[in-house]
């Protein structure tokens, strides 16, 4: 049996907490119900955070470890730090895996990671989302139960629909048709640095979207697509030559400045 991934999943835990319709479909939050179906598929060890615990959970010893991590947010975006927003993207630079879910598209770390504004059209009116995989040989579509013709169905959604500011995805893998007729880009990979990216859009906190078993399925296949291989950590050295260098034909000045990475930061 190959070592397990080890992912973290991260809730702003807040909506649980101060909507009774919400605590009624996930009274132990979201981060459960989402670590409890990666747990059972074997293939992660999980740990869960929430942005109540110092540091939101997100420690430099958890992050170290975390070789994936799963990112819910909504209303609290403004709440998260400035400074674990940093750390999570270096994480993410150096090779750490990160799952954005639904209206983590607005977080502070996908914003950054981006570096566009993300934003998109919304409605929430309990409809149908049909999702198409239009990519089927991605390794985030292996396994799922799909209806005739490449598709599956969240019978009640809230409705994300274009155009949503995200730079091009470098792969998508899924795309969804709303009931009132928008469509959205709903699973988009990227890369920054040496990490991997993947946005889902489904999960709005007032449907049980996270107990669906296709989603379930989806999400522990992001997990394993884009958990951490290599770790490179940043580093701008000033490289000797390998060989020696013939002299250079004129004279050129040399401004003489060693910058460090120390130096920007
Ligand atoms: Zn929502």
């Amino acid at each position: 049996m190959s070592t397990p991934i080890r992912a973290v999943v991260w809730n702003e835990f807040v909506h649980e907490k101060e909507h009774e319709a919400v605590k009624r479909i996930y009274p132990e939050g979201m981060h459960r119900v989402i670590a409890e179906a990666l747990e059972q598929t074997g293939d992660f060890t999980v740990q869960t955070a929430t942005l109540e615990e110092p540091e939101h959970g997100l420690t430099k010893e958890v992050l170290e470890k975390a070789q994936i991590l799963y990112w819910w947010g909504h209303i609290a975006h403004d709440k998260v730090k400035d400074e674990i927003v940093e750390r999570v993207k270096q994480r993410v630079l150096e090779g750490m895996g990160l799952v954005v879910l639904h209206s983590g598209h607005f977080s502070k770390i996908f914003r950054t990671l981006m570096g566009t504004t993300c934003s998109l059209k919304w409605r929430e009116a309990a409809e149908k989302e049909r999702i198409w995989v239009i990519e089927p040989s991605h390794p985030i579509a292996m396994g799922l139960p799909l209806q005739e013709g490449g598709y599956f169905e969240i019978p009640h959604e809230e409705m994300y629909g274009e155009r949503f500011e995200i730079p091009n995805p470098e792969e998508l893998v899924f795309l969804s048709w709303f009931q009132g007729g928008e469509v959205f880009r709903s699973g988009c990979c990227w890369t920054r640095g040496a990490g991997k990216i993947f946005y889902f859009r489904p999960g709005h906190e007032a449907y049980p979207t996270y107990y669906n078993k296709t989603v379930q399925i989806i999400l522990a296949n992001a997990g394993r697509w884009a958990a951490e291989r290599v770790r490179i950590p940043d580093q701008c050295p000033n490289s000797p030559a390998l060989e020696p260098l013939p002299p250079p034909p004129a004279e050129f000045g040399q401004a003489g400045v060693i910058q460090t990475l120390e130096d920007i930061q």
